[in-house]
């Protein structure tokens, strides 16, 4: 006989209330990253990076809860509490992502005391707040021996100046050295007001910082009599949060996120999806804003008979090439499909163009005869010119489409060449209508090419209908080629290239960035 403990079956889910952190996706802690891993439904917010839902399984469930901006799912706060309750009655592991802390002015214990009356299991995970990222990404400690040993935050959502106030402004004027004021941007006015009235003097330093922790980023400064005006001008919109205090004054000195040599710069990078960008890393570490495109998409071929046939004679070749890391990975994923070996290739000698392809090819137990100084096709060639290639048979496994220069170079020098496809490029539909107005209003600083094809698909997915429209969009925007390849190709449809470094990797093209604007800012002055 079976015994049934509980009937009927009330298995409950979960809710976590999850800090995001500030904006920086790399501020969520290691904890909220984990239960993102593990969620089934999650309920985000306008202020939680969506990147961070790039955390959350394919399978799960995502909700746009945010109450700003007015987007498609605008929920109330009762609506979020029902969905989280009714989520978690199905049994569901739930994720409520909050911008930075759900304790500081998130509303996370109203939500809470929602699921505590319906019996719902809860767990709640910190986040760094909003009031010390914007504090230390501006440059400014919020505490200081020197100038101040208390802090206070404030909300500044309700209107100072309305008769009966929450928060006792005659007290906080003059007692917390640091005032920090989140929603405040509206009633600023009201806030310096108050501040002044209530003892606080006019020369206060004040800072206001937007978007804090995000390429975004952008902070002024000023005293409690003239910030109004400064952000007035500076046309700073919410969300913003507002500093009040003498520590404001080390923003001079300790300022550091704003001075990274590309912060406030916009770059496209143009890379396969297949294929994890070190670009978009060095760039960002350098304080850059990444819009990443993926404009070309590999694909294997449909047909392999040309690769299969150099396979099953490949005791008759003398060289086995590779001009990129595709080419090496769909070359072997084929010998091993033919039920091959890396041992297969103990006879032939094998060259490559460029380290990262080397790199590769060690993946496979195999280290190349030839690898050369020029990190080039052309290079490749002429470093082949000097063993004697004629009459040898070389193997090129590549993409179905693909520069000329090697095969024709080695083809004049009396060698025969296969050319044997293993992928093709393929440019995936793209976020073209978006592309064209940002590059239209020159709100895209640079746009950088790591290879022929990048170029290629990229003007394939902006899709400019002659030559006038193509200046048209791209004569503002600085362009960064990886090598003279890639540069000769951008110059073929007539644009030319800004940015070039001399050795052909992808730390130098970011150095060769940030000289760029190293040399130019000195221009300005
Ligand atoms: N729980 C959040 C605060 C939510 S209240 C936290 O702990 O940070 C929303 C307010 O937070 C905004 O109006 C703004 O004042 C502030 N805020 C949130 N993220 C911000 C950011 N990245 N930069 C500047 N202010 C931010």
């Amino acid at each position: 006989m079976t015994t049934n403990t509980s009937s009927p079956q009330t298995a409950t889910g979960k809710v976590y209330l999850v800090g995001a952190g500030p904006g920086d996706p790399g501020l969520i802690t290691l904890r909220g990253k984990y239960l993102l891993e593990h969620a089934e439904v999650v309920v985000y917010d306008y202020l939680a990076n969506p990147k961070l839902l790039g955390y959350v399984p394919k399978n799960a469930q995502l909700i746009y809860a945010g109450k700003k901006g007015g987007g498609l799912h605008a929920f109330t706060q009762e609506g979020i509490n029902r969905l989280l309750v009714d989520h978690a009655k199905q049994g569901r592991m739930v994720v409520r992502l909050k911008g930075g802390d759900p304790f500081i002015f998130g509303r996370g214990a109203e939500e809470i005391e929602e699921l505590v009356a319906e019996g719902i299991d809860f767990e709640v995970v910190p986040g760094v707040t909003s009031a010390t990222a914007a504090a230390t990404y501006a440059g400014i400690p919020i505490t200081h021996r020197g100038y101040t040993a208390s802090v206070a935050f404030v909300t500044g959502h309700e209107d100072p100046t309305k008769k009966f106030s929450n928060i006792s402004w005659e007290k906080l004027a003059t007692g917390a050295g640091t005032i920090v004021i989140y929603m405040g941007i509206k009633t600023l006015p009201g806030i310096t007001r108050k501040l002044i009235d209530h003892g606080r003097s006019p020369d206060t330093p004040v800072a206001v910082v937007r978007w804090a922790s995000t390429p975004q980023q952008r902070s002024v400064v000023g005293t409690l009599a003239t910030i109004c005006d400064v952000v007035q001008q500076a046309d700073i919109k919410p969300p913003a949060l507002i500093i009040v205090g003498e520590v404001v004054k080390l923003r001079s000195t300790i300022d550091w996120f704003e001075k990274r040599p590309l912060f406030g710069r916009r770059i496209v990078v143009t890379r396969t999806r297949e294929q994890a960008s070190d670009l978009v890393a060095q760039l960002e570490e350098q304080g850059a804003e990444v819009l990443e495109y993926s404009t070309i998409h590999i694909e294997p071929v449909d047909d392999y008979r040309i690769v299969d046939a150099a396979i099953a004679e490949i005791g008759s070749y003398q060289w086995l090439l590779f001009t990129s890391i595709n080419a090496v990975t769909h070359f072997f994923r084929r010998l091993f499909a033919l039920g091959h070996d890396s041992r297969l290739l103990a006879g032939i000698s094998i060259a490559v163009v460029g380290r990262a392809t080397a790199e590769e090819l060690r993946k496979y137990g195999i280290k190349p005869d030839l690898l050369p100084e020029k990190f080039t096709g052309e290079g490749l060639a002429e470093a082949l010119l000097r063993t004697e290639v004629q009459g040898n048979r070389i193997l090129l496994p590549r993409a179905l489409r693909a520069n000329e220069i090697l095969p024709e170079m080695l083809a004049d020098a009396g060698a025969q060449v296969t050319i044997a496809p293993v992928y093709r490029n393929v440019p995936p539909p793209g976020p073209k209508e978006e592309l064209r107005d940002q590059l239209l209003e020159g709100s895209i600083d640079v746009l950088t090419f790591t290879s022929s094809s990048t170029v290629t698909n990229f003007l394939t997915l902006i899709d400019a209908a002659n030559e006038e429209e193509l200046h048209r969009l791209l004569d503002r925007v600085t362009i960064a080629a990886i090598g003279p390849i890639t540069a000769e190709t951008i110059r073929e449809y007539g644009l030319s290239v800004d940015i070039q470094p001399e050795r052909y990797t992808i730390s130098d093209m970011v150095q060769a960035i940030v000289a760029h604007y190293r040399t130019a800012a000195r221009q300005a002055g």
